[in-house]
């Protein structure tokens, strides 16, 4: 736990606890929710670990605390499990910038082209396409197709680095970002290596080319995790939401090393800070909000979801 937690804090968290244990629940967390609700999961993750944890569980109740297409896909994975959110108002802008009815235009305008949607996207949305992949599966899984055309949705900065290590497929693009890597200027990044001349570049791939170009490394949130523990530098700019670096602090201590992570003060994404250790406990208490989908759409979402899971990291 944060050690400065103040005495209600540490309350509030010992209830979640308790009644974690009385329902036999699994907390799971993506890497930029708030340090309080990360110190309480079960486990922390990018969006393919959480899935594939999803899958895997035994737990009978999940509390997801992330983004509600991370909500949705731990339902299409584990239909039969109740699935919790917090905060139902948590939702990826960049998810609601692609509707189902969209992409089947899109099939229809390019129909020997495989559809592939990141997974920051409606349950409708995956019911539609061909395969899912996230930030640390796209460049293996568009490699993986044997079809030479991608659609690729929503994220054009994500497709854009894909088009870059993937030059032999033709991919075609569609406007979506995410507003809080999209924001993340070259400048910013710059005044910072000018600060902190030592220090190492990690950058997710939905920030804009020019940042990506500065890079000393391209990874998923997790993928971050690893390449700075294993790194032989000291130092490093988390270009990212700005919580990534307590997960990675976290991860550091846990490894014994002396690293030191340094945050893009506004890359914020206001959606995972919905999620309070009062709604989670709330949740527990009342079983409430729960994901609920439509079978069919469960159906239809699984099996590109499940060939995400088998291409893995
Ligand atoms: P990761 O899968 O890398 O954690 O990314 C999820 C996300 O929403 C990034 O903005
Ligand atoms: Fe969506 Fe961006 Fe927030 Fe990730 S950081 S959940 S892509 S808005």
């Amino acid at each position: 736990m944060h050690p400065f937690a103040p005495a209600g804090t540490r309350d509030l968290r010992q209830r979640i606890l308790d009644l974690k244990a009385e329902q036999n629940a699994l907390i799971l967390a993506h890497n930029y929710q708030m340090p309080e609700i990360q110190d309480i999961a079960d486990l922390i993750g990018d969006s393919l670990a959480l899935s594939q944890q999803a899958a895997e569980a035994g737990a009978e109740v999940i509390v997801f605390c992330g983004v509600k297409f991370m909500a949705e896909s731990a339902k299409i994975l584990s239909p039969g499990k109740t699935i919790l959110h917090p905060d139902e108002g948590s939702v990826c802008p960049m998810a609601a910038m692609v509707d189902a009815e969209t992409v089947r235009l899109l099939r229809a305008e390019h129909p020997d082209a495989a559809v592939v949607a990141y997974v920051n996207t409606t349950a409708e949305v995956k019911a539609e396409v061909d395969i899912c992949c996230t930030s640390a599966n796209a460049v293996k899984t568009i490699e993986r197709l044997p079809e030479r055309d991608i659609v690729f949705i929503p994220d054009m900065n994500l497709g854009l680095y894909v088009r870059r290590l993937v030059p032999g497929k033709n991919i075609i693009l569609y406007p979506g970002y995410c507003p809080t890597h999209n924001d993340i200027t070259l400048r910013q990044v710059l005044d910072i290596k000018t600060a902190h001349p030592g220090a190492e570049i990690m950058a997710h791939p939905e920030s804009i080319p020019e940042v990506l170009d500065h890079a000393d490394g391209v990874f998923s949130t997790e993928g971050m995790i690893r390449y700075s523990l294993d790194s032989p530098a000291r130092e490093f700019i988390v270009v990212t939401e700005r919580e990534m670096t307590y997960r990675l602090a976290m991860e550091a201590r846990k490894a014994g090393l002396d690293k030191v992570y340094y945050p893009i003060p506004t890359a914020i994404c206001p959606n995972m800070k919905r999620i309070t250790l009062e709604k989670v406990l709330r949740s527990l208490e009342t079983s409430s909000p729960a994901i609920h989908l439509p079978p069919d759409i469960v159906q239809r979402a699984r099996k590109p979801l499940d060939r995400m899971l088998e291409i893995g990291r």
